[in-house]
Protein backbone atom coordinates (compact mmCIF):
# COMPACT_ATOMS: atom_id res chain seq x y z
CA UNK A 1 0.00 0.00 0.00
CA UNK A 2 1.73 3.14 -1.27
CA UNK A 3 -0.12 5.92 0.40
CA UNK A 4 0.13 10.06 0.91
CA UNK A 5 -1.54 11.82 3.87
CA UNK A 6 -2.26 15.38 2.36
CA UNK A 7 -3.52 18.65 3.99
CA UNK A 8 -2.41 22.14 5.87
CA UNK A 9 -0.05 22.44 8.57
CA UNK A 10 -2.23 21.50 12.14
CA UNK A 11 -4.56 18.83 10.21
CA UNK A 12 -3.54 15.89 12.08
CA UNK A 13 -1.40 14.68 9.51
CA UNK A 14 1.16 13.30 11.89
CA UNK A 15 -1.07 11.85 14.63
CA UNK A 16 -3.10 9.76 12.03
CA UNK A 17 -0.10 8.81 10.32
CA UNK A 18 1.23 6.77 13.11
CA UNK A 19 -1.95 5.00 13.62
CA UNK A 20 -2.22 3.88 10.05
CA UNK A 21 1.33 3.44 9.03
CA UNK A 22 0.68 0.79 12.03
CA UNK A 23 -2.30 -0.56 11.00
CA UNK A 24 -0.71 -1.42 7.18
CA UNK A 25 2.85 -2.45 8.40
CA UNK A 26 4.37 0.45 6.39
CA UNK A 27 6.46 3.04 7.47
CA UNK A 28 5.65 6.55 7.88
CA UNK A 29 7.75 8.91 6.34
CA UNK A 30 7.11 12.39 7.42
CA UNK A 31 9.98 15.01 5.62
CA UNK A 32 9.11 17.21 8.42
CA UNK A 33 9.96 14.45 11.03
CA UNK A 34 13.93 13.95 9.34
CA UNK A 35 14.29 17.24 8.93
CA UNK A 36 13.74 17.95 12.74
CA UNK A 37 15.79 14.61 13.31
CA UNK A 38 18.45 16.14 11.13
CA UNK A 39 18.68 19.73 12.60
CA UNK A 40 18.36 18.36 16.10
CA UNK A 41 21.62 16.06 15.32
CA UNK A 42 23.53 19.56 13.88
CA UNK A 43 23.81 17.02 10.06
CA UNK A 44 24.50 18.82 6.97
CA UNK A 45 21.34 18.21 6.25
CA UNK A 46 19.58 19.89 9.24
CA UNK A 47 22.09 23.05 9.36
CA UNK A 48 20.79 23.30 5.40
CA UNK A 49 16.84 22.56 6.20
CA UNK A 50 17.05 25.14 9.94
CA UNK A 51 16.69 28.41 7.76
CA UNK A 52 13.75 27.25 5.65
CA UNK A 53 11.93 25.96 8.50
CA UNK A 54 12.39 28.02 11.50
CA UNK A 55 11.51 30.49 8.51
CA UNK A 56 7.66 28.46 8.06
CA UNK A 57 9.62 28.40 4.33
CA UNK A 58 9.61 25.43 2.04
CA UNK A 59 13.16 23.90 1.98
CA UNK A 60 14.29 24.08 -1.67
CA UNK A 61 13.06 21.19 -3.62
CA UNK A 62 16.20 19.60 -5.11
CA UNK A 63 17.38 18.97 -1.24
CA UNK A 64 14.35 17.92 -0.43
CA UNK A 65 13.79 15.83 -3.44
CA UNK A 66 17.12 13.98 -2.75
CA UNK A 67 16.21 13.41 0.72
CA UNK A 68 12.78 11.47 -0.16
CA UNK A 69 14.89 9.47 -3.05
CA UNK A 70 17.16 8.34 -0.66
CA UNK A 71 14.70 7.22 2.01
CA UNK A 72 12.14 5.37 -0.77
CA UNK A 73 15.54 3.53 -1.68
CA UNK A 74 15.43 1.84 1.23
CA UNK A 75 14.20 -1.66 1.58
CA UNK A 76 11.44 -0.82 3.95
CA UNK A 77 9.33 0.77 1.58
CA UNK A 78 9.41 -2.32 -0.45
CA UNK A 79 5.83 -3.35 0.28
CA UNK A 80 4.41 0.60 0.98
CA UNK A 81 4.73 3.24 2.60
CA UNK A 82 2.63 6.44 4.10
CA UNK A 83 4.47 9.92 3.13
CA UNK A 84 3.41 12.75 5.08
CA UNK A 85 4.33 15.75 4.23
CA UNK A 86 5.12 14.97 0.38
CA UNK A 87 5.34 16.43 -1.89
CA UNK A 88 4.58 20.32 -0.84
CA UNK A 89 5.09 21.66 -4.81
CA UNK A 90 4.48 20.20 -8.30
CA UNK A 91 8.47 20.03 -8.85
CA UNK A 92 8.17 17.43 -5.81
CA UNK A 93 5.36 15.61 -7.59
CA UNK A 94 6.93 15.26 -10.99
CA UNK A 95 9.77 13.89 -8.40
CA UNK A 96 7.73 11.50 -6.59
CA UNK A 97 6.55 9.81 -10.00
CA UNK A 98 10.16 9.39 -11.18
CA UNK A 99 11.46 7.47 -7.98
CA UNK A 100 8.51 5.85 -7.87
CA UNK A 101 9.09 3.07 -10.80
CA UNK A 102 6.61 2.09 -13.17
CA UNK A 103 3.69 0.23 -11.57
CA UNK A 104 4.40 1.33 -8.14
CA UNK A 105 3.10 4.85 -8.35
CA UNK A 106 0.77 5.72 -5.33
CA UNK A 107 -2.37 3.82 -4.94
CA UNK A 108 -4.32 6.47 -2.46
CA UNK A 109 -4.24 10.16 -1.43
CA UNK A 110 -5.77 11.07 2.17
CA UNK A 111 -6.71 15.01 1.61
CA UNK A 112 -7.30 15.93 4.93
CA UNK A 113 -10.19 18.97 5.19
CA UNK A 114 -9.97 20.80 8.54
CA UNK A 115 -11.80 24.59 8.66
CA UNK A 116 -8.80 27.33 8.66
CA UNK A 117 -10.29 28.60 12.27
CA UNK A 118 -9.84 25.29 13.88
CA UNK A 119 -6.35 24.69 12.18
CA UNK A 120 -5.29 28.24 13.72
CA UNK A 121 -6.90 27.18 17.20
CA UNK A 122 -4.92 23.84 16.87
CA UNK A 123 -1.22 25.58 15.34
CA UNK A 124 -1.48 28.03 18.30
CA UNK A 125 -1.71 25.49 21.26
CA UNK A 126 1.02 23.11 19.59
CA UNK A 127 3.57 25.08 20.85
CA UNK A 128 6.33 24.16 18.38
CA UNK A 129 8.98 26.50 17.68
CA UNK A 130 7.66 26.89 13.98
CA UNK A 131 4.22 27.64 15.19
CA UNK A 132 4.60 31.42 16.18
CA UNK A 133 1.74 33.31 14.87
CA UNK A 134 4.01 35.07 12.16
CA UNK A 135 5.30 31.67 10.91
CA UNK A 136 2.00 29.92 11.08
CA UNK A 137 -0.06 32.60 8.67
CA UNK A 138 3.02 32.25 6.60
CA UNK A 139 3.14 28.60 6.38
CA UNK A 140 -0.99 28.63 5.72
CA UNK A 141 -0.25 30.83 3.04
CA UNK A 142 2.67 28.94 1.10
CA UNK A 143 -0.33 25.89 1.34
CA UNK A 144 -2.86 27.41 -0.18
CA UNK A 145 -0.76 29.08 -2.69
CA UNK A 146 2.11 25.95 -3.88
CA UNK A 147 0.79 22.76 -2.29
CA UNK A 148 -3.12 22.86 -2.15
CA UNK A 149 -3.14 23.08 -6.17
CA UNK A 150 -1.23 19.44 -6.39
CA UNK A 151 -4.50 17.81 -4.98
CA UNK A 152 -6.36 18.79 -7.69
CA UNK A 153 -3.63 16.64 -9.94
CA UNK A 154 -4.01 13.58 -7.66
CA UNK A 155 -7.86 14.28 -8.06
CA UNK A 156 -7.99 13.95 -11.75
CA UNK A 157 -6.07 11.06 -11.34
CA UNK A 158 -9.25 9.36 -9.27
CA UNK A 159 -6.91 8.61 -6.34
CA UNK A 160 -7.71 11.47 -4.12
CA UNK A 161 -9.74 10.92 -0.94
CA UNK A 162 -11.36 13.61 1.12
CA UNK A 163 -11.39 13.17 4.73
CA UNK A 164 -13.23 15.31 6.59
CA UNK A 165 -10.34 16.19 9.83
CA UNK A 166 -12.37 17.25 12.73
CA UNK A 167 -14.09 15.25 15.42
CA UNK A 168 -12.21 12.38 17.66
CA UNK A 169 -8.95 11.31 16.46
CA UNK A 170 -10.78 7.89 16.40
CA UNK A 171 -13.92 9.30 13.76
CA UNK A 172 -11.13 10.52 12.05
CA UNK A 173 -9.15 7.12 11.84
CA UNK A 174 -12.02 5.44 10.77
CA UNK A 175 -12.74 7.30 7.63
CA UNK A 176 -9.38 7.47 6.55
CA UNK A 177 -9.35 3.56 7.12
CA UNK A 178 -12.55 3.26 4.72
CA UNK A 179 -11.08 5.33 2.34
CA UNK A 180 -8.21 2.83 2.02
CA UNK A 181 -10.79 -0.51 2.02
CA UNK A 182 -12.22 1.15 -1.32
CA UNK A 183 -8.71 1.11 -2.78
CA UNK A 184 -7.94 -1.84 -2.08
P1 LIG B 1 6.02 19.71 8.73
O1 LIG B 1 6.31 19.04 10.04
O2 LIG B 1 5.60 18.75 7.66
O3 LIG B 1 5.08 20.88 8.86
O4 LIG B 1 7.42 20.31 8.22
C1 LIG B 1 8.14 21.25 8.99
C2 LIG B 1 9.03 22.08 8.08
O5 LIG B 1 9.95 21.24 7.37
C3 LIG B 1 8.29 22.82 6.98
O6 LIG B 1 7.76 24.07 7.43
C4 LIG B 1 9.38 23.02 5.94
O7 LIG B 1 10.29 24.04 6.31
C5 LIG B 1 10.12 21.70 6.03
N1 LIG B 1 9.51 20.70 5.11
C6 LIG B 1 8.85 19.56 5.45
N2 LIG B 1 8.44 18.91 4.35
C7 LIG B 1 8.85 19.64 3.29
C8 LIG B 1 8.72 19.51 1.88
N3 LIG B 1 8.07 18.48 1.33
N4 LIG B 1 9.27 20.47 1.11
C9 LIG B 1 9.93 21.52 1.63
N5 LIG B 1 10.08 21.72 2.95
C10 LIG B 1 9.53 20.79 3.78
Amino acid sequence: MRLLIFGPPGAGKGTQAQFISRRYSIPHISTGDIFRENIRNDTPLGQEAKRYSEAGELVPDAVTNAMVKERLSQPDTENGFLLDGYPRTQDQARALERVLPDGTSLDAVLNMIVPEHEILERLSKRGRSDDADDTILKRLRIYHETTEPIAEYYRDRGILHDIKGVGSIEDITQRIIRAIEQTA
